[in-house]
């Protein structure tokens, strides 16, 4: 089949036809040639059963007109005597006519079966006992005309057939018999008929059926010849069966006969006329093989036709499948082909045709696309190269590749990754690896070789693909060198401080929180030094940030030479370090030295004088220290204790160290405790003010100045001093001031309704988080506007250290308040750091001097000096100055000499509560 199927159209359809064609033709040529041979053989078959008839017909009549002479002769003979010989051999020789329908002879036999008489003389038979034949017997003992079964003749050295009939007496005593005989070997009637001139290859056979032995046969060497036992020749079987009519068989002699039966039926004979089917059927066969030829001559020249047909009607088929081809191999440019003579073919062109145009299109497309990925391969700012799977080569590179790796594309061919050195056979082995069965891989980070040597940090993304039936992988590689060193810096960012490069408060928890573990672990104890610098702000407000900053790299730098390997120093921010100290003793005794020794020599290492670009200072610290490592403990909790006992340093004197103790602690928790009864005392009013007059050198009432108290239901008055600073740290003071405000501000409204009262000022203190939140402006507007107080009744007390920070928004907001109307003034001043060039810009009414210089007026110089100082600068820049803390007659004198004419302090009266103060004598103390 698949050797079919290989050939060429044009012999498949040839081949077909003609096998169509072979089968339709010889099918009918055989099938003619079967019918013609049945027909022709029915018409022969009746022939030829008529020729059998007649031949058995004609020798039954023979038979009985022999039967008929021989019973009249043996009726003539009745008459005879039978013991005269000589007459009965007259009587025989008498009858010519007798005599000619034997042509074996006749003889005359006694009752006992001996011949008597017989004719021609010349057979000898007188004498002779024939009784053993059985056709004397049928005469004599059934007394019937009987035929023999044809035997040898016994006086005739022939095959014979003898047939006889009793000669009966008068009384109809059987007393001889007459016999005629056939010599069968002689012609004689049985094949007189003639058949055998008739037909030269024919045959015709007479046969006993009783006896099963031949009696004629054209053959004359077949006469007596005895048919086979029954069973070894079927067809003969059935014939002695009885069986008339036609049939075909094999003959004895191997030769297909068709054969034609006739019985005869008196005799018990047949009559069988055969003819051998190739004789009887020539003719049949000859037209056969005409007709076959014919078939042959006419199948041929129809597979000349089809295979001429055929090839000139798939001759434009080829000339397009030639023209298809060269376009195919691109010699022709894609165009349309062109139009054959035939209507078929044009229309599969046609088609054709229209495929190429859509063809054409996609190409085009295709050449776009192709444009637009060359440029996105080219211009890939990453390394592309594709390479071949079976020996790595490079197919192609693109400019980002001679970039990163230096290689030209031009350099790379026929190379492979190993032999440019940009990897090694391993890294190759990593990368399939990592290709994984589905091909792809996406960023692997890698390190690959440069032409110049330059080793990189790689991203690679690889893919198998295929170009042209070939497996290739196409890698995209990033050079992430920079994108390294810009994570790397960012890391940096995250945990260094940026101005002393050491680790920042983050990482030092980092660390913290893994030596708590460690030191847990193995049973050691760590230190957590916590140093605060003295008067940094100082440095840094007078000298400026610059200084400020160099004196923190400064301290970095000490503070880095003062520890051992393996110990780290952090900044926290501002002016704050920590020094995280490990592995030391685990007792805590020996382990406090260690951390005691260490923040002794940052102590005295801080202290050096230094040198900030040509400004001297002498710097300090307060150092906080906590052990940590006997339990497990979140880091906030060492970093707090230290924090903690670095306050108690600078509450200590600063220029010192402090350890965490549990006493402080204790204190702390005061301290928490008293922020949330303070919150409840705001809930709970249990606040109220106190009012402290001011005076003037006359003692006549001024004003006041509006000091909050706390009246705690437990502990009674709580002073301010334990609870402003608190209530600053925590943001209580917001709430807190306002209340004060608001209600100071009630009092000055209720004051303006009383005449004696009315011109009395009430000064409030304002903190630093209440100026410097957002909205004091407007609180202070609104509440003007509420209580309906004279704004030019109300003086806001500011402390120096609160215009430290944000002087400029500082300023600006007092500004406007100072529109309102309100009036400001600077409360314990000289203890600041007030810049002369500030104390100008601010919109200030009042200097107040601070009680500690007017507490020593009378016995320190330096503190008189301040006083007048401050009076004269007070005058010069057109401001009132008060004094506060007079306590006696003598400071108020002094004070007075150096011009100073306002007092406030307890010489003219403590803070009153309201009914106690507008119980004074009216507006006098
Ligand atoms: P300050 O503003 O300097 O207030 C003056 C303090 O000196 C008051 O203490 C007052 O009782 C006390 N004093 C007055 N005359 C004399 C005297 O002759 N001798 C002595 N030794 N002391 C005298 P107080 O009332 O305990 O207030 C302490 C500090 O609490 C105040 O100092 C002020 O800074 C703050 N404070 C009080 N009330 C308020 C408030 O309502 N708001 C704010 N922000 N702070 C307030
Ligand atoms: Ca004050
Ligand atoms: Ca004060």
């Amino acid at each position: 089949m698949r050797g079919f199927r290989g050939l060429s159209l044009r012999t498949r359809v040839t081949l077909l036809t003609l096998a169509i064609l072979l089968t339709i033709i010889w099918s009918s040529a055989f099938i003619t040639g079967r019918t013609l041979q049945r027909d022709v053989g029915e018409v022969l078959g009746a022939q030829q059963l008529g020729t059998a008839a007649i031949i058995a017909a004609t020798i039954d009549n023979e038979l009985k007109e022999r039967q008929h002479a021989l019973e009249s002769m043996a009726t003539s003979l009745a008459k005879a005597d039978m013991h005269d010989a000589a007459g009965l051999q007259r009587e025989l020789a008498q009858h010519l006519v007798f005599q000619n329908l034997f042509n074996g002879g006749s003889f005359i036999t006694q009752a006992d079966g001996t011949a008597l008489a017989t004719m021609p003389v010349t057979v000898r038979r007188q004498g002779v006992n024939y009784m053993d034949r059985d056709y004397l017997q049928g005469a004599l003992r059934a007394g019937q005309t009987s035929f023999g079964r044809p035997v040898m003749g016994r006086k005739i050295a022939a095959p014979v057939i003898a047939m006889a009939t009793p000669i009966r007496d008068a009384q109809g005593h059987i007393v001889g018999a007459l016999a005629g005989v056939i010599n069968l070997s002689q012609s004689n009637f049985l094949d007189s008929s003639g058949y055998n001139q008739i037909s030269k290859t024919g045959n015709y056979l007479l046969v006993d059926a009783r006896h099963r032995v031949i009696i004629t046969d054209a053959r004359k060497q077949r006469v007596l010849e005895a048919l086979p036992a029954p069973g070894v020749r079927p067809w003969a079987d059935r014939f002695i069966a009885g069986f008339e009519g036609n049939l075909t068989f094999v003959n004895a002699a191997g030769v297909e006969v068709f054969s034609s039966i006739k019985q005869i039926p008196a005799a018990g004979w047949y009559v069988a006329v055969q003819i051998p089917t190739a004789q009887a059927f020539a003719p049949i066969t000859a037209m056969q093989h005409q007709i076959w030829l014919t078939a042959l001559v006419l199948t041929l020249l129809a597979g000349l036709l089809t295979w001429g047909m055929l090839t000139r009607e798939l001759a434009p088929l080829q000339a397009t499948e030639r023209a298809l081809t060269a376009l195919r191999q691109g010699q022709d440019a894609l165009g349309h082909l062109p139009l054959t003579r035939s209507r078929e073919v044009n229309s599969l062109i046609d088609a054709i045709n229209s495929l190429i145009d859509e063809l054409a299109e996609r190409q085009a497309a295709l050449n776009e696309s192709e444009a637009l990925y060359r440029t996105a391969f080219r211009t890939n700012p990453d390394a592309v190269s594709i390479g071949r799977v079976r020996d790595g080569q490079f197919i192609d590179v693109n400019d980002g590749f001679t970039r990163i790796y230096g290689w030209r594309r031009e350099e790379t061919f026929g190379q492979t990754a190993e032999s440019l050195g940009i990897w090694t056979a391993a890294d190759r082995a990593a990368l399939v690896e990592a290709l994984g069965p589905d091909g792809h891989c996406q960023d692997l980070e890698v390190e690959r070789r440069a032409k110049n040597g330059r080793v990189f940090s790689a991203l690679v993304s690889s893919t198998r693909v295929t170009l042209a039936g070939e497996p290739c992988v196409l890698t995209v590689t990033r050079d992430i060198t920079e994108q390294k060193a810009v994570a790397e810096q960012i890391q940096q960012l995250a945990y260094t401080d940026p101005l002393t490069y050491l680790p920042n408060r983050r990482l030092l928890m980092d660390r913290l929180q893994q030596s708590i573990a460690n030191s847990v672990r193995h049973h050691w104890l760590g230190a957590l030094v916590y140093i605060d610098l003295d008067d940094f702000k100082t440095l840094n407000d007078t000298q400026g940030h610059d200084k400020g900053d160099l004196f923190l790299v400064e301290v970095a730098d000490r503070l880095s030479a003062s520890i051992r390997r393996g110990d780290t120093v952090a900044r926290l921010g501002g002016d704050e370090f920590v020094v995280l100290l490990e592995h030391l003793s685990a007792h805590i005794d020996e382990a406090a030295t260690q951390a005691r020794q260490v923040a002794e020599k940052i102590l005295t290492a801080l202290s050096q004088p230094s040198q900030l670009e040509g400004v001297a200072h002498h710097g300090s610290a307060s150092i906080g220290i906590t052990l940590f490592g006997d339990q497990a403990e979140n880091a906030t909790e060492p970093l707090r204790r230290a924090d903690l006992a670095m306050y108690q340093a600078k509450a200590a004197g600063r220029k010192t160290l402090c350890f965490f103790d549990p006493q402080m602690q204790a204190r702390i928790s005061a301290r928490v405790a008293l922020e949330a009864r303070m919150r409840e005392a705001l809930t709970q009013q249990h606040f109220e003010l106190h009012y402290q007059p001011q005076v003037n050198e006359a003692g006549q009432i001024l004003g006041v100045e509006a000091l909050v108290r706390w009246q705690d239901p437990q502990r009674g008055m709580v002073s301010p001093a334990d609870f402003i600073p608190l209530a600053e740290e925590t943001g209580l003071i917001l709430p807190l001031g306002a209340w004060v405000l608001e209600t100071a501000c009630k009092q000055l409204h209720d004051w303006a309704q009383q005449r004696d009262r009315a011109h009395w000022k009430i000064s409030v203190n304002v903190s630093a988080r209440q100026i410097h939140g957002d909205d004091f402006v407007d609180q202070v507007k609104a509440v003007l506007l509420r209580t309906g107080a004279p704004a030019q009744k109300l003086m806001l007390e500011l402390t120096e250290s609160l215009l430290v920070t944000n002087i400029e928004a500082t300023i600006a907001k007092m500004t406007a308040i100072k529109a309102l109307g309100v009036s400001f003034s600077l409360d314990d001043f000289g203890t600041g750091f007030s810049s002369l060039s500030y104390l100008k810009r601010l919109p200030l009414d009042e200097l107040k001097i601070d009680r500690s210089f007017v507490r020593d007026i009378l016995i320190d110089p330096n503190d008189t000096a301040i006083a007048r100082m401050v009076v004269a600068l007070g005058n010069s820049l057109g401001l009132a100055v008060i004094a506060e803390g007079v306590e006696t007659a003598a400071q108020r004198d002094a004070l007075a000499s150096l011009g100073c004419l306002r007092y406030q302090g307890y010489y003219f009266s403590k803070p009153l509560p309201l009914a106690q103060l507008e119980a004074l004598e009216t507006g006098r103390v």
